[in-house]
């Protein structure tokens, strides 16, 4: 599957499917990548076993010259301590203008190569190859960053990549876990856009969690699409693109209450959407909403209620640091029904309070 990133000028293509990375170096070839300049490949180090060999030979077998820099797995590389051993190594490599740096692995490995990619000599070609479901999220939108001791993604800029590789016999080594957390941000995106999409991810539940490659190969284009529309619509983001922020106002705020790894990205954001999908009563929207995103997570053995040591007032506190909050009434993005939402500023504090209760 290929699926066209279209931002005007700077559009790229997404290639999704089983055993790309053995086609790296004829994708390489039409995205006309000089085989004279050196590239290097950032990845992290439960990837490298599994990956890297085989793209860095792909590679060198069509000539490029490769540098290949790990940093440890987790959220933690995302700082600005290894964005410059990055950077070190890219100099040490002799990447020139011409260059290319690539992202091999998840989230991580994305953001963090991205922002050295952005950066080294103000701004190289990078390219993308995702190895975790939540990736395809990451890999749409161009923002790339890492995270500085007192805010997450606070230091980055916005750099699109020359193309994305998405390797889906890469996901087959994926924890459980991550899948389940990949695979609700997919959901996410049918929830906020397409009903029809939604429909589809109940009916191939199985499918997905057995990581099926056709299933995921369109789940993972589905999702790309979605967020690829909104972000076209609003790169910069100005208004459209906080609807992709569905269930991330109360999971943000969970991630910061949890202990460490208590709760993983997707997780909080399933039961966030849930959150989310309980508030819009307060609109008169459907119960309806409600039971079918609980069932849906649910069925994607993803959590639906808040931990129980977790404090009310912690989880509200943690979301008063945060910038959408003003004078007693918050802004959140409710579900109208399943497959459209919309911004509302004016949700009071307290029926948020009673949502978490709730949960
Ligand atoms: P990640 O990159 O840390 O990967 C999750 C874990 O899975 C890691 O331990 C990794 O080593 C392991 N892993 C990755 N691929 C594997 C594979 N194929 N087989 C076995 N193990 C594998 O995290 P993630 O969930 O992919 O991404 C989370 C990050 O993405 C966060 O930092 C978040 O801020 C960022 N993000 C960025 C954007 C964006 O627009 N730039 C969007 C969403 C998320
Ligand atoms: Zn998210």
């Amino acid at each position: 599957r290929q699926l066209i990133v279209d931002l005007g000028e700077r559009s790229y293509p997404i290639y999704i499917g089983e055993g790309l990375l053995e086609q790296a170096a004829q994708l390489f070839g039409k995205h006309a990548i000089p085989v004279k300049s050196p590239i290097m490949i950032v990845t992290d180090e439960s990837i490298a076993p599994l990956y890297l060999g085989k793209l860095q030979s792909v590679l060198e077998g069509a000539g490029y010259t490769v540098h290949s820099f790990s940093v440890p797995s987790g959220e933690t590389s995302k700082s600005l301590e290894m964005y410059e051993r990055v950077m070190t190594a890219a100099i040490q490599a002799g990447l020139d203008r011409h260059s290319s740096i690539i992202a091999l692995g998840g989230g991580v490995t994305g953001d963090l190569a991205g922002f050295v990619a952005a950066t080294y000599m103000r701004g190289i070609r990078f390219i993308q190859c995702p190895t975790t479901i939540l990736a395809h999220d990451s890999s749409v939108g161009g923002k790339v960053a890492v995270n500085h001791k007192l805010a997450k993604n606070m230091i980055g800029a916005f750099h699109q990549p020359e193309m994305v590789i998405y390797d889906t016999l890469t996901l087959k080594t994926l924890p459980m876990r991550e899948v389940r957390s990949g695979l609700s941000e997919v959901i996410k995106h049918g929830l906020i856009w397409d009903r029809g999409f939604v429909d589809w991810c109940r009916e191939h539940a199985e499918q997905l969690l057995h990581l099926d490659s056709e299933a995921l190969a369109y789940a993972l284009y589905e999702g790309c699409k979605v967020k690829s529309y909104v972000v076209s619509q609003d790169e910069r983001e100005s208004g459209l693109r906080a609807i992709l922020n569905l269930g991330h106002t109360i999971g943000h705020a969970l991630e910061a209450v949890a202990g460490y790894n208590e709760l993983v990205h997707g997780e909080a954001i399933a039961i966030g959407m849930v959150g989310s999908a309980l508030l819009s009563q307060r609109f008169g929207y459907e119960s309806e909403i409600h039971r079918i995103t609980k069932q849906l997570f649910e069925r994607f053995g993803l959590p639906v209620q808040i931990p129980a040591h977790m404090e009310t007032d912690a989880i509200l506190e943690a979301m008063m640091h945060d910038k959408k909050f003003k004078e007693g009434q918050m802004v959140f993005v409710i579900p109208v029904h399943i497959g459209k939402v919309e911004i509302r500023s004016d949700v009071k504090v307290e029926w948020v309070r009673e949502v978490i209760e709730q949960l």
